[in-house]
């Protein structure tokens, strides 16, 4: 800005400066005609008065020559002179340029009419009085006198008009020089201002040029910048997306193939593997899931077979130089890296994310920067999946046993009633008592009565099928839900696990009962009851029966 405003002012300054020397030769020019045309004037002036004394002194000359001779021949001139004087006196007057001037002239011109009658006077009295009479006339010296006075005032006349006339000549010299050394000073000023003129102009755009510069590199920055808020934002939604798959799954398990459909959008060809924590191991990880074009990984692996989950820090292997994890089947060898994230959260491990195909360079950074985030994410969610599938258990489930409870009985019940009503297939239940249960607690105990629960509701879970539900009904009772299975196909079954468990140990390690048997209690929908409290009812008849019976048998429904 700055530098615009000097810009202004030394453009006006040149501009004046430009103009003042155009001007220069303009008033130059005016100035030297006009003292040329009085210096003319002034020779003019002087030319006009010798011209009339000349006039005189030949008028004079044929005065002479006609006194003398007495011939008329001598008169010619001064015929012609009285022609032209009267115009000459007159154009001298005319032509007077000051007073003194004018007072000179007609001081010259009266004089010279003096002298022209006194010519006239001596021309005539010598015709008629002859050669004598006029010699005495002209020894008066009158017409000398005459002359005598013009030729002084000419000459006074002269002498002033040198004077002038050389005044002029100076003042023409001087005011040469004068311009002169203006236009050269008004030059060489010119020069200057045109330089600073011409640095101005070049700081500026130098200036320009840096600024320009700057912007143009803000501008690029700017383009970065939202660049790279736009593929974060394009991140987020994708990390926003699979962590919501991630909530939605009703185990952490599940989530794996959510994991393996998602990773390959948020980190292009990047290949991976991952590994969940097994639940009743919390130092093995078990393969789940893999995508892309992952290496050979083990099944499963120990904490220590990987520096991540050894130090709890992401590790990061980019060839073979690297120190390599136990868990990489072949040495990394590509120039692509390697790493291994581990997926923790609240400071328990849930699992690990193994990466493969990394990209080098300043793109890796990136990766792994995002691979972390979305592992950071990931453990949460994994996490949370895993405390929501821990609290749904916990509700659902014996704590005891590891069974269903009954809440969860009574909805499943309802529930596959419901379905065989509508399928048209068959329900079954049976109703378990254990054969003198009180005996064991009192015998040898109740945390052996509580082994031999726990023993006896892993050895209904080995005998029932995929989708069929096996529940503690309440104290040492146990209810099998046994869908689309009529009643023969479930008294079969309950045969079938009633041997089975006759013939285990009940309770391996320690002091315990040799053996324990169960009464079976089975009742089927439609063929025994319509709805879910009369088949209860129905199996737990059966069950007494069982009992009556001698117990360690099943008895089926009527
Ligand atoms: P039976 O059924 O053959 O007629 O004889 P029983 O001795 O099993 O008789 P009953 O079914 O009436 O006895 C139930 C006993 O089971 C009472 C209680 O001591 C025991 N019991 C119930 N729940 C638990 C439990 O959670 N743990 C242990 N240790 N014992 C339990
Ligand atoms: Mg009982
Ligand atoms: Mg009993």
């Amino acid at each position: 800005m700055r530098s615009a405003r000097h810009l202004k002012f030394v453009a006006l300054a040149v501009f004046i400066v430009m103009v003042l020397i155009a001007a220069v030769p303009f008033w130059l020019n005016r100035s030297v005609n006009d003292l040329l045309a009085q210096s003319r004037a002034e020779l003019l002036a002087q030319q006009r008065l010798d011209d009339i004394l000349t006039a005189m002194r030949d008028a004079e000359t044929a005065q002479r020559g006609f006194v003398i001779t007495g011939n008329d021949v001598f008169l010619e001139p001064y015929e012609r002179i009285r022609g032209t004087l009267p115009a000459a006196l007159r154009d001298a007057k005319d032509k007077a340029r000051t007073d003194a001037e004018r007072a000179t002239a007609w001081r010259i011109a009266r004089l010279a009419e003096l002298k022209l009658a006194e010519v006239e006077e001596i021309i005539q009295l010598r015709r008629r009085a002859g050669f004598d009479a006029t010699e005495r006339a002209v020894s008066t010296l009158r017409g000398k006198q005459y002359m005598d006075d013009l030729r002084r005032l000419v000459a006074e006349e002269d002498a002033r008009s040198r004077v002038r006339h050389d005044a002029l000549q100076a003042d023409l010299l001087a005011r040469s020089n004068r311009s002169f050394v203006v236009s050269v000073a008004a030059t060489v000023f010119d020069i200057l201002v045109l330089g600073a003129l011409l640095l101005i102009v070049m700081r500026m755009l130098r200036a320009r040029r840096v600024i320009a510069g700057q912007l143009e590199a803000q501008a690029g920055q700017l383009a970065e910048a939202v660049a790279l808020t736009t593929r974060h934002n394009r991140e987020l939604k994708q990390v926003a997306e699979l962590l919501r798959a991630v909530e939605a799954v009703p185990s952490v398990p599940d989530a794996a193939p959510v994991i393996a459909r998602s990773l390959p959008k948020l980190l292009p060809g990047v290949s991976g593997t991952l590994f969940l924590l097994r639940d009743e191991d919390d130092h093995m990880l078990d393969l789940h899931t893999q995508w892309g074009t992952p290496s050979e990984q083990p099944p499963e692996i120990g904490i220590e077979s990987c520096w991540s989950l050894r130090h709890g820090a992401r590790y990061r292997t980019a060839g073979p130089n690297d120190l390599p994890c136990a868990h990489y089947r072949k040495p990394a060898d590509e120039a692509s890296g390697r790493l291994c994230v581990p997926l923790v959260t609240h400071d328990e491990l849930v699992g690990m994310l193994h990466l493969e195909g990394l990209a080098a360079g300043a793109d890796y950074e990136e990766q792994e920067r995002l691979a972390v985030t979305v592992a950071e994410q990931l453990a949460l969610a994994l996490g949370n999946a895993r405390l929501r599938e821990s609290l749904r258990r916990q509700s659902v489930l014996d704590p005891l046993t590891g069974l269903f409870n009954r809440r969860h009985f009574d909805a499943a019940l309802k529930r596959e009633l419901a379905r065989a009503r509508r399928k048209n297939v068959p329900v079954s239940l049976v109703l378990v008592d254990i054969d003198h249960f009180k005996r064991v607690n009192d015998d040898y105990g109740h945390a052996v009565g509580d082994a031999v629960l726990r023993t006896i509701a892993q050895q209904l879970r080995l005998g029932i099928r995929e989708g069929d539900i096996a529940c503690r009904y309440g104290g040492e009772e146990m209810v099998l839900l046994l869908p689309e299975c009529a009643a023969a196909d479930a008294g079969t079954r309950a045969e079938a696990i009633r041997i089975a468990l006759a013939a285990i140990a009940p309770h391996p390690q320690g002091e315990g009962p040799e053996r324990v048997t169960a009464s079976f209690g089975v009742a089927a929908y439609p063929a025994h009851a319509q709805d879910a409290e009369a088949l209860f009812w129905a199996a737990d008849k059966a069950l007494y029966r069982a009992k009556q019976q001698g117990r360690n048998r099943v008895v089926t429904g009527a």
